[in-house]
């Protein structure tokens, strides 16, 4: 079976092509700037040949015409016909509390996404987009939707509610949610793998760090807790987003600076978190870089990202009461091996030993804890096209 994986963006597209039988990619790519003259396709084999292409592309279903006519293409194609992509796995940000599994789009799932548009209304409707173009084009095709929310849907009602009136919540449905679902979901699979235990067994702490952060505490399976939100603003301090704030500082700040909701909702997304602080960048490389010549609040930026992840850690300890494993995943979690270590210093208490060596590594499943280490540290590059294929092949059989 051939499992289409889509993630679509305000104006991006990613895609993979997953072949079940061996979990194989035949094919990835992206469009970029859909909606512009000049956007961007790529599209790549394992052979490792890459197809680049600036066009004009209207919409997702314009993009996806394209990359359909890639997939089957003479020359750069990987299948023979259409006929050989048997369901379509599409990521979807926000299923808030009516999907907390993965299911098979029908027109009422598709009613419901409608509804929980409200709750991310820059992420749902891309995805609603991506998934009618797909129906239109290949109408006989099953699609399943897999959601960043559901994973953490687990959460027990004191980890999720906010301490608002009780009615803010039902009738408005305000609570947390959480985000990078299927990646935490993805890594916990993975560690429990490498320590060749049940993950029904297993406390984990897992570390998604990229340019959106997030930590989940995962007991016996189980998302019990996780640091974004409502939205993703919430929790650690993060590329561009503030994370967690006194809430009270956003109706001084509308006062004090004249701004308006959509000024502020700005402010904290866009220019805050690590760029905000250090004035530099919110690439962590580029952080890196800037602390070692000297420049000091590149230096406090890192500080405040290495102490906030490793401040939730402590406290996701305490709530499962014990931790058996952390993993770091995502670009600074995969790669950021001087960020790896600045987070675990101080963690000792817990029971882990960070092996400096072992830690020297980028992108690959490795324990980086020290032989016998009572809690045990692990790298895991985050796969989620992976968990939404293997979702939409158990759904759509
Ligand atoms: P997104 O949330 O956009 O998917 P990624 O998971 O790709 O983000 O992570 C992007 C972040 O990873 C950037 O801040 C980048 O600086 C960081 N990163 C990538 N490679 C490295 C590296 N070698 N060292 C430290 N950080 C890295």
């Amino acid at each position: 079976m051939n499992v289409l994986v889509v993630n679509c963006g305000s104006s991006s597209l990613k895609y993979q092509l997953v072949d079940m039988t061996n979990e194989s990619v035949l094919a990835k790519g992206q469009f970029e700037k859909i909606g512009a003259e000049d956007a961007i396709f790529t599209h790549k084999r394992p052979t490792g040949d890459k197809l680049k292409k600036i066009q004009p592309v209207l919409d997702h279903k314009a993009a996806l015409k394209i990359l359909l006519d890639i997939l089957v293409d003479k020359e750069y194609g990987v299948i023979a016909s259409m006929d050989e992509i048997d369901a379509v796995g599409h990521r979807v940000v926000h299923g808030a509390e009516k999907f907390a599994k993965s299911v098979l789009i029908n027109d009422e799932v598709m009613a419901t996404l409608e509804e929980c548009s409200k709750m991310a209304p820059l992420h749902n409707p891309p995805n609603i987009q991506g998934i009618e173009a797909c129906q239109s084009i290949m109408p006989n095709v099953p699609q399943v939707a897999v959601f960043d929310t559901a994973f953490h849907q687990s959460m027990p009602p004191e980890a999720y509610l906010y301490g608002l009136p009780y009615d803010v919540y039902e009738k408005y449905g305000v609570r947390r949610y959480g985000f990078h679902g299927t990646s935490h979901r993805y890594v916990a699979d993975r560690v429990a793998e490498l320590m060749g235990k049940p993950l029904s067994e297993l406390k984990i702490i897992s570390c998604h760090l990229g340019n959106g952060s997030s930590v989940t505490a995962v007991k016996n399976g189980q998302s019990v807790d996780t640091s974004m939100g409502f939205t993703p603003l919430a929790g650690l301090v993060m590329g561009t987003r503030c994370g967690d704030i006194d809430p009270a500082i956003v109706p001084f700040l509308m006062d004090q600076m004249n701004l308006s909701t959509k000024e502020v909702d700005e402010l904290m997304n866009k220019k805050s978190g690590v760029l905000g602080i250090s004035g530099v960048s919110n690439d962590f490389r580029v952080l890196e870089e800037a602390a070692e010549a000297g420049n000091e609040k590149a230096q406090l930026a890192l500080n405040m990202f290495h102490y906030k992840v490793r401040a939730t850690i402590g406290a996701y300890a305490a709530v499962m009461g014990g931790v058996d494993a952390i993993v770091f995943t995502a670009g600074i979690g995969e790669n950021g091996i001087g960020n790896r270590e600045a987070i675990c210093e101080g963690l000792e208490y817990l029971g882990t030993a960070l092996d400096k060596e072992r830690n020297n590594v980028r992108g690959k499943d490795t324990e980086i804890s020290v032989e016998g280490s009572k809690v045990k540290l692990f790298v895991v590059p985050t796969n989620e096209e992976i968990m939404i294929a293997r979702d939409t092949q158990r759904l759509a059989k």
